[in-house]
């Protein structure tokens, strides 16, 4: 059992171990050989943007200290982790000072990302090498779902599992097995990737746009290309990390084939021009908001232009890598380099496809791994290629190409094809539920354009909204009264409200709105206003318990929906508000009510009519949204009894033993009415808004916007002596709702984020 975390080395590394170990409840220790250097990262973490704490009080969960003077600090530690410079001289004499102090029975792992295991415990006594592996996070490690591991062939058995089980549970990461091979999995791969699409791109005389733009969507790469990873990365660290595999990796291995030391990058680098933490590297943002981009060929900047290549309008990879252009050639080029360099590696460095494909998905947020992608192109197309360019077929591929690919689904059974041409089942971890695993054998209980009702098996129901982005719409709305209809029949005992796209839900679907508003449909707005009220009142009242279980964000509507549900199990990763006034409205589907019930229950709140209100008021008018599950329960968005599950890939099964425990005896809540403080409220709260626009923080729309939602909030017409029931306050919802949706200034700021996604402040 992990309860005590030493982390050795402040740096980039150790610093974001440390803090995701406190995000994971661990008691933490901190040090490092620079003096202070270890105080100074904590502190640091409370300015870090993206933020390594999941709450900026977790911190203090972290003790530090300095080396050499406070070794003991680890003495009482359960897992040590290594995350110092990349010297294994000096990781060995560090592990020879952690061994006089650590307890017997204490592991010991490096994060090292190219010593193998094998260098690391040269001369290592065998006690401490059976308790020893490595632990590659990457970086940031809050936010990177991997984590590569690596035993030696002494590690015991029980050392790896109490790794394994605090890295996935505790920590929500999804471990994959490596071999112990220089690079491991992702950046043997990534970095074989880097460098081929920097030659490549160098030598068909690409643009930097052009080349990311090729890498992009139809191959499942982030946007960013490479050239954007590696100004992200910083393009210093290539250097190193190719020097580090070329002094390790075999001697006939592909990559040194395809590595060059490219002349820009040496121009980039002695010019420090280093990437993002530099302001400039192959792109970069001149002081007034210009983007520019680095030619290739003389290092000079000049403005950003968007590729004009065909290729970059290809929209399956299949299209892109038979395109005859420039784009479609490199593509082919750099992804062919890539196919058969991951398929020339299975299983030197892991023991099946899947553990690659993992590693790509999670460690460089690919879409899909290589064999994956390989099957979308289909094998026979990649073979082609690969003869037509005179190159020689992994056998590997070779052999896929026989079965019909790396992969296999029959009902739901999924297997992946093994080097020696048997199949292997491919079974998720005990308490890994997946809807995308359940969807592909079954037929949904219920489903229209927008959503979708499924059986998760043991009576409970799983209610899936299924649009992009998932927005809400009328039909999303339909689709949940008929399952409530189902669920009071008695089809299902208890309900999940999930989903697993990579929002839960960004709210109502403004694009349809709009559109309503631009030819005055209102009755057909206040149609679908008074439908959500109506079908998230009717799951809050239902006969049955049921648990939101979001991941990513949940805004607006998306928000809404959860607040109404009977508990709330959340992934970690959480992004939550009522953002509706970024967009010139107040929330319209219980929103209001739900928070001012929420902030009623706030135990630490003073009691009376105002306070909540005052809460509530603070939250919606700000459009304050979390940022991490931990954040959403300081916001009362989940209370006392919901959950948190670290593990997206756990969220489902956590949620569906709530639902199953709510069961018996289950009773909806009981809705006592409400007082709310009225005109008088209304005054208070309008003088703090005065003063917000004194200072210059609201502007006279935002000032309009939040006097219908402080009517909302106060009760309108009634006051304090006089009971308000949900469905009053939501009438008060509808009409500030519908008034603000007939202001220009509010259709101006609905129609800026359907443009640029970002709010607009007028
Ligand atoms: P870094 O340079 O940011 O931090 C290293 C820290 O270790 C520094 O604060 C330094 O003072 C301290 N240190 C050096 N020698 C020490 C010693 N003998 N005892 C105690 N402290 C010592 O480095 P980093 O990027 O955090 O990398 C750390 C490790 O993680 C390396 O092995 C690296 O290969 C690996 N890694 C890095 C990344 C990444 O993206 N940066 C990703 C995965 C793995």
């Amino acid at each position: 059992m992990i309860r005590r975390v030493g982390v050795v080395g402040a740096g980039t590394m150790g610093a974001g171990i440390a803090a995701h170990a406190a995000n994971a409840g661990a008691e933490v220790v901190l040090l490092d050989v620079l003096a202070g250097a270890a105080a100074r990262a904590v502190e640091a973490m409370a300015k870090a943007d993206p933020a390594p704490l999941m709450h900026r009080r977790l911190a203090y969960r972290i003790a530090t200290g300095d080396l050499p003077r406070d070794l003991a600090m680890l003495a009482g530690c359960d897992w040590i982790v290594e995350a110092i410079v990349e010297k294994p001289t000096a990781k060995r004499e560090l592990y020879a000072a952690i061994d006089s102090v650590a307890k017997p029975e204490a592991i010991v792992s490096s994060n090292t990302s190219t010593i193998p295991l094998a260098a690391l415990t040269e001369g290592m006594n065998p006690a401490r090498a059976g308790r020893f592996l490595i632990t590659h996070f990457f970086n940031p490690p809050r936010y990177m779902r991997l984590l590569e591991m690596v035993a030696g062939p002494g590690t015991r058995p029980d050392a790896v599992a109490a790794v394994r089980h605090f890295a996935d549970h505790a920590m929500g990461k999804t471990v994959v097995d490596c071999r112990d091979t220089p690079g491991f999995i992702a950046n043997r791969i990534g970095t074989l990737w880097i460098a081929s699409a920097l030659r490549h791109a160098v030598e068909f005389g690409l643009t930097v746009e052009e080349a990311d733009a090729a890498m992009g969507r139809p191959l499942g790469i982030p946007k960013t290309g490479v050239f954007g990873l590696l100004d992200l990365v910083g393009i210093d660290l290539g250097p190193h990390v190719a020097a580090s595999l070329m002094a390790t990796l075999p001697i006939d291995d592909f990559y040194r084939a395809v590595y060059r030391d490219e002349p820009i990058v040496t121009q980039l680098i002695a010019s420090q021009r280093t990437g993002r933490k530099a302001g400039a590297g192959f792109y970069r943002r001149q002081k007034g908001g210009a983007r520019e981009a680095v030619d290739l060929t003389t290092g000079e900047y000049r403005p950003r232009a968007k590729s004009r290549l065909e290729s970059a309008e290809a929209r399956t990879a299949g299209e892109l890598l038979a395109h005859a252009d420039r784009g479609g050639r490199y593509a082919r080029a750099v992804m062919l380099d890539v196919l058969a360099y991951a398929a020339s590696l299975v299983p030197a460095i892991a023991e099946g496809v899947e553990d690659v494909d993992a590693a790509m998905r999670l460690g460089y947020a690919w879409r899909w791994g290589p064999f994956e992608l390989a099957d979308r192109i289909g094998i026979g197309t990649i073979s082609a290629m690969l003869r037509e360019a005179g190159r020689h077929v992994p056998p590997l591929l070779a052999r896929a190409a026989e079965e019909g690919g790396f992969y296999r689904t029959q009902g739901a059974v999924r297997a992946a094809l093994v080097p020696d041409g048997t199949w292997r089942r491919l079974v998720r971890p005990e308490g890994v539920l997946l809807l995308d695993d359940l969807k592909r054998a079954a037929k949904p209980l219920l489903k229209n354009g927008s959503a979708a009702l499924w059986d998760i098996g043991d009576g409970v129901a799983c209610f899936e909204i299924a649009t992009k982005m998932n927005a809400l719409d009328a039909d999303v709305m339909a689709l949940l009264g008929k399952t409530i209809e189902l669920g009071t029949g008695g089809g299902f005992k208890a309900l999940v409200v999930y989903n697993e796209g990579e929002q839960f839900s960004v709210g109502a679907n403004l694009g349809l709105a709009l559109f309503a508003a631009n030819i005055a449909l209102w009755d057909e707005i206040e149609k679908l206003i008074a439908g959500g009220q109506a079908a998230y009142s009717a799951l809050r009242a239902a006969p049955f318990p049921s648990v939101g279980a979001p991941a990513g964000m949940a805004l607006g509507g998306g928000c809404e929906i959860l607040l109404h549900c009977s508990a709330i199990q959340a992934h970690a990763e959480l992004y939550m508000g009522l953002v509706e006034v970024g967009v010139g409205v107040i929330p319209g589907w219980g929103g209001c009510a739900a928070m001012l019930r929420r902030w009623k229950g706030a135990k630490a709140l003073p009691k009376g009519p105002m306070p909540a209100v005052v809460k509530a008021f603070e939250q919606i008018s700000t459009a304050q949204v979390s940022k991490s599950a931990e954040e959403a329960r300081e916001k009362m968005f989940l209370r006392e009894n919901d959950g948190i599950t670290m593990n997206r890939d756990r969220l489902l099964a956590d949620a569906k033993a709530r639902a199953l425990a709510m069961t018996e005896g289950y009773q909806p809540p009981e809705l006592t009415p409400l007082r709310l403080p009225g005109a008088s409220g209304r005054a208070a709260l309008r003088l703090a808004v005065e003063a917000q626009m004194h200072l210059g923080r609201a502007t006279v729309h935002d000032a309009v916007v939040v006097s219908h939602l402080a009517y909302a909030l106060t009760g309108g017409e009634r006051d304090h002596t006089e009971d308000i029931d949900d469905a009053a306050i939501h009438a008060l919802e509808r009409r500030g709702f519908m008034a603000l949706l007939r202001e220009p200034a509010t259709l101006a700021r609905i129609e800026h984020m359907l443009e640029t996604g970002r709010p607009l402040r007028n």
